[in-house]
């Protein structure tokens, strides 16, 4: 048997999932500003809640889905998004009898069957929020700025939001029909994939990455000719909105991302330091599909990033972020007979938040000043008979080399002292 991580999944430890917790922290309370509540649902989900909402047409019904029969012969599939199971949770709980919007946040594994690359995995990470319950603009330019925001906070600069509208089930469908001619009059340009999209589901040919399909497309027309007078109001009320809060976008009227859902504003952020796969994350309403559940009319909107890709964008734009958590304190043990003093020292200073560790192999000074290096403490305490008979014990900075001689009792107010004002300056 081969022991390794199946293709397009990896393990997360150590300094990556020090990176983690840290965009979900900062999430967590940034998301709390705006009113955002956490909501966690199901690894997997009836097949039929993504099929249904996601579209038979997309990419990810057709190729992507990780889908599956369990015992009883049920089809589950494992999430590869979070909107659908979001909206499933929020009808089966009635949730629509709040106070509305309501706003739910997430963050976890997704799943699609994508061939694996740099920024494009099998298993991946998203941080994601639903507003659900309001048609203002102000909820659609709430949302976009702050998924800015939030990049903005975890240190990005070169960021780039494109924005669009989707039209809604009145004016898109005429858009949808002018494209399909368009499209049914260059059909034997378009590759094998998009001659089927033409009958399915025009919108998707934007997905298409195919060098003549993309060709065909710029001279196609664009939805923003056909919104509504409603649609058309709304996106001019959102851009005005961003604008009065200083978010840059451009307008991309080819944006429709990857879901059949969307409706009005469609939104996407990219860096431009990712290559071919150089969206972080991208979101829009989904006025209709709520009701298309049997809830009843309910308009949303939602973003989603990929943790990955922030985390990689933050690396080629060169931020140092805190990584995995250090350790204040190693407390080196002189001679086996102090072991049990050394011993309580360790769980008081640990019962006070301070990060201290020790070695569990009975190993010689030298061997443990080696493993305070390697595991990066802060401070070695050295705690031996001669030190215990003074009641003094000698600590060490593990930076300057620098040594000096504590009271016993005095130690945990001076390590605490010192290590917040280390902290403090970083
Ligand atoms: P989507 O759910 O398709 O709107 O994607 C939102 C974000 O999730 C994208 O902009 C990416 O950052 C991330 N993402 C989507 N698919 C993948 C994947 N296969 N691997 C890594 N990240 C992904």
């Amino acid at each position: 048997m081969e022991l390794r991580a199946p293709r397009g999944t990896s393990d997360i430890f150590s300094r990556q999932a020090g990176l983690r917790r840290h965009l979900e922290e900062t999430a967590v309370e940034l998301f709390g500003w705006y009113g955002y509540h956490p909501i966690t649902t199901p690894i997997f989900e009836r097949t039929e809640l993504f099929t249904r909402s996601i579209g038979e047409s997309t990419d990810i019904v057709q190729k992507e889905m990780y889908t599956f029969r369990d015992k009883s012969g049920r089809s589950l599939t494992l999430r590869p998004e979070g909107t659908a199971p979001v909206v499933r949770a929020f009808l089966e709980h009635k949730l629509v009898s709040q106070p509305l919007p309501i706003k739910l946040y997430y963050s976890g594994p997704m799943f699609r069957y994508e061939r694996p690359q740099a920024g494009r995995s099998r298993e991946f990470w998203q941080l994601g929020v639903e507003a659900i319950g309001s048609m203002n603009p102000a909820i659609d330019a709430e949302t976009v700025s702050l998924m800015m925001h939030y990049l903005e906070t975890l240190g990005l600069r070169d960021l780039e939001l494109l924005l669009n509208s989707m039209g809604c089930s009145r004016c898109c469908p005429s858009f949808v029909k002018v494209l399909r001619a368009y499209l049914e009059e260059h059909q034997a340009n378009l590759c094998t994939d998009c001659k089927r999209r033409v009958q399915l589901n025009p919108l998707r040919i934007f997905d298409c990455k195919k060098e003549r399909c993309r060709g065909l497309l710029k001279e196609a027309p664009l939805i923003t000719d056909y919104l509504c007078v409603d649609c058309k109001a709304h996106f001019a009320e959102v851009q005005s909105l961003l604008m009065s809060v200083g978010v840059e976008f451009k307008l991309e009227p080819s944006l429709v991302r990857g879901f059949d859902y969307y409706t009005k504003t469609a939104f996407e952020v990219r860096s431009p330091h990712l290559g071919a796969q150089n969206a972080l994350g991208g979101g829009g309403r989904y006025d209709g599909l709520i009701e298309e559940f049997g809830g009843p009319p309910t308009p949303a909107i939602g973003f989603a990033l990929g943790v990955e890709r922030v985390i990689l964008a933050l690396h080629r734009e060169g931020i140092d972020l805190p990584g995995d958590s250090t350790l204040d304190v190693f407390l080196a043990v002189v001679g086996k007979e102090s072991k049990p003093e050394g011993f309580k020292l360790l769980d008081k200073l640990r019962k006070l938040g301070i990060a201290t560790d020790m070695d569990y192999g009975d190993r010689s000074l030298k061997a443990q000043m080696k493993l305070a290096d390697r595991m990066g403490a802060l401070y070695t305490l050295f705690v031996g008979s001669e030190e215990l008979e003074k009641g003094m014990c000698k600590i060490r900075d593990m930076k300057s080399g620098e040594q000096v001689e504590v009271a016993f009792e005095k130690i945990p107010r001076w390590l605490k002292k010192q290590i917040g004002s280390r902290k403090g300056k970083k």
